[in-house]
């Protein structure tokens, strides 16, 4: 039996994630679309504390919508949790808290950030050492959003989004999130927008898409210019999301006259992501969001994936 390094009780961190850039391709037959995307992870972040138990039992707080996180295994850390009990052969439980501040359903992957930060603690709390890669493997099983939140930063993802390699970011981002209180699922966003592209015969009869993301994204991650970033932000879900909540426009018209760089919906939606010139200007803009009734917050990118807190 291996001895756990942190008998008792363990606290990991993990971020939720803005997409910069969002390429949908085709729909593949086991449902997954192929993705060309950049991530970014921000400063809104959900806490997990994992506890030596018999048993596997789960709590969550924080975010308001916590009604709506599901109790048993398809929680995202649950469903992480026993897969690395059956990876390494671990033979107890684990007793897990979520506290949640990234909003739930809001494209955001809190759940992602959930079973990344579960992975991290479980091996940390029964002394499994499971190496990086393994651990990846396993992100990549539990979802494809997955492998990013354990590792944060910015990156380049591709295949399901699970395909990771690191892009250069210079500096800080500076980010104002409208949240909205109720959420969208993420499979019904995506049958939008094949709906939406067999109606209109895009792709249709085309070649597979090349699913690249453009050289301007990264470039202007590179130099850390967000006047240069808000020019080529993109996300192919945003028509899907506007269509299934066409208020999430007048969210954009107002960030925008307040001075934000560019706004967009944060991957499937209805989280609404704005770039912002400087510290000040997203605090600015923040405000005159909060004045006109928005739930608005002010977060900074790129951080690290899932963290042990000490
Ligand atoms: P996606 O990662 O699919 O884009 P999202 O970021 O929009 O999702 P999440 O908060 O991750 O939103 O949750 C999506 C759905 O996953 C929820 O509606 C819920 O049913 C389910 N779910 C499973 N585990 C969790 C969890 N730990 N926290 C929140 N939702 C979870």
């Amino acid at each position: 039996m291996s001895v756990a390094a942190f008998p008792g009780s363990v606290h990991v961190r993990a971020p939720g994630k803005i997409n910069v850039y969002l390429g949908v391709g085709d729909r593949h037959e086991d449902g997954y679309h192929a993705l060309a995307t950049v991530f970014q992870a921000v400063s809104l972040y959900e806490d997990v504390y994992a506890t030596d138990s018999d048993e596997f039992t789960l709590s969550v707080s924080g975010v308001e919508d916590v009604d709506s996180v599901p109790m048993d295994d398809r929680n995202l850390a649950m469903r992480a949790a026993k897969m690395l009990a059956a990876a390494t052969g671990f033979e107890g439980g684990v007793h897990l808290e979520l506290r949640k501040s990234v909003p739930v359903a809001g494209g955001m992957g809190g759940g992602s950030a959930d079973a990344a930060a579960a992975l991290v603690a479980c091996d940390a709390l029964w002394g499994t050492a499971v190496p990086p890669h393994r651990l990846h493997e396993l992100a990549a099983r539990l979802g494809a959003d997955v492998p990013f939140a354990l590792h944060g930063g910015t990156a380049v993802g591709t295949g399901r989004g699970d395909q990771l390699n690191p892009a250069l970011a210079r500096g800080r981002f500076d980010w104002v999130l409208v949240t909205s209180d109720e959420g969208l699922s993420t499979p019904a966003i995506y049958a939008r927008l094949d709906a939406h592209r067999s109606e209109s015969g895009a792709l249709a009869d085309d070649p597979p898409m090349s699913l690249e993301v453009p050289i301007p994204v990264l470039q202007a991650l590179r130099a850390g210019d967000p006047h240069s970033l808000a020019a080529c932000m993109f996300n192919d879900l945003e028509v899907s999301a506007l269509l299934e909540r066409p208020s999430l426009d007048d969210v954009i018209a107002e960030g925008l006259h307040a001075g934000a760089l560019s706004g967009i919906v944060s991957g499937s939606g209805p989280t609404v992501a704005f770039l912002c010139e400087t510290p000040e200007s997203a605090q600015y803009v923040q405000s005159e969001l909060q004045d006109a009734g928005r739930a608005a917050l002010h977060v900074h990118g790129p951080v690290p994936g899932a963290r042990i807190i000490a």
